[in-house]
């Protein structure tokens, strides 16, 4: 993480991204930079929802350049089969989430995709199963390898060149991708357009109000840079949000993630990180093999808690928020006549 505790941030403040109210209050007096950049970042909350914004908003230029030079995409390479099985555990979750809703299989459309390893869950399952993500090499991975519907771009990039058809997608996922979004009613007034009429919306953030949030603040493993988490949403901010753009909330929950935020954050601190760097100098495999063998504990004694005491929606991270909403069925308008 770079940070820079130097010149305060520039820029035009503009409220917050999530809700849209004007008042906010400073979150931290800590400042963050991208590197080779000078112009300083930090996050406000909101006087309203408490969701966090970044301010001043980043540009695309400057996430462009961010993303193309600083962006760390070889953390997801190496760990290509973690993210296999983590897409696995998501596809089992959302199907269940389905089941619950009485929903039928469709056309789903997952955005930031990645490398697409949940896109070819939801195809294995029998839905027909798009992708979107912006990172050139994953979905070229996707496309090529795994031989799926990938587009490459942002959002907003593939649906103004025409590349996902508007209102078809019965079932639309963004797992750990609205935080990334600068835009963010452009984000959801697009997934509104996307949705079939009566289409389901799953979205999973990291939680603003998580335990880690509240009693590490900036140091929490997911509280990120806010150039790069440009948003992080309450339960309350989330809700008016997905509103605002006009579809149904019909759920937040927030959970453990078992992935060892809890354990690694709250009872070891960054022992495990120091650690890992100190193995890495000797073989990279041996930091990595360490990082992850943490990591993996941590989601067996999470799964373990889970399963023993039913821990979901009440655990003691509640490091993930996830929504659920629904586009409005057809109109009434629609309806062939004489049926209402
Ligand atoms: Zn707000």
């Amino acid at each position: 993480m770079s940070t820079q505790p130097a010149t305060p941030p520039s820029g035009p403040q503009t409220g917050c991204l999530v809700c849209g109210e004007a008042a906010t209050k400073p979150w931290t007096g800590r400042h963050w930079h991208i590197p080779g950049r000078d112009r300083q970042f930090t996050y406000v909350a909101c006087a309203r929802c408490g969701s966090l914004s970044c301010a001043p908003v980043p540009t695309e230029a400057e996430l462009a350049y961010y993303y193309g030079t600083h962006f760390d995409y070889g953390w997801y390479r190496q760990r290509a089969s973690l993210k296999k099985i983590q897409a696995k555990a998501r596809w089992r979750r959302a199907g269940r989430i389905l089941k619950n809703y009485g929903a039928s299989k469709g056309r789903l459309l997952d955005i930031g995709c990645g490398h697409g390893h949940f896109v070819n869950s939801a195809k294995r399952d029998g839905w027909e199963a798009w992708g979107v993500d912006f990172a050139s090499d994953a979905t070229a991975y996707g496309r090529e390898t795994l031989k799926l519907k990938i587009v490459e771009g942002t959002l907003g990039t593939a649906v103004r060149s025409g590349q996902l058809p508007a209102r078809t997608f019965d079932f639309i996922t963004a797992w750990h991708c609205a935080e990334h979004v600068s835009e963010q009613r452009e984000f959801f007034d697009l997934i509104a357009g996307l949705l079939a009429p009566g289409g389901l919306l799953l979205i999973a953030v990291p939680n603003a109000e998580a335990t880690g949030m509240k009693s590490r603040r900036e140091e929490w493993t997911w509280c990120q840079q806010p150039y790069l988490h440009v948003v992080h949403y309450t339960a309350r901010g989330l809700t008016a949000a997905v509103a605002q753009s006009g579809l149904t909330v019909a759920a937040t929950w927030s959970r453990d993630t078992w992935d060892g935020n809890w354990l690694s954050d709250e009872v070891f601190g960054d022992a495990p990180k120091v650690v890992a760097k100190q193995l890495a100098k000797l073989h990279w495999r041996l930091g990595f093999g360490f990082e992850e063998g943490v990591r993996l504990a941590c989601y067996a004694i999470g799964g373990i808690r889970h399963w023993a005491f039913g821990l979901e929606g009440r655990g003691l991270d509640r490091a993930e928020l996830s929504l659920l909403a629904s586009s409005p069925p057809h109109a009434a308008a629609n309806q062939p006549e004489g049926k209402s």
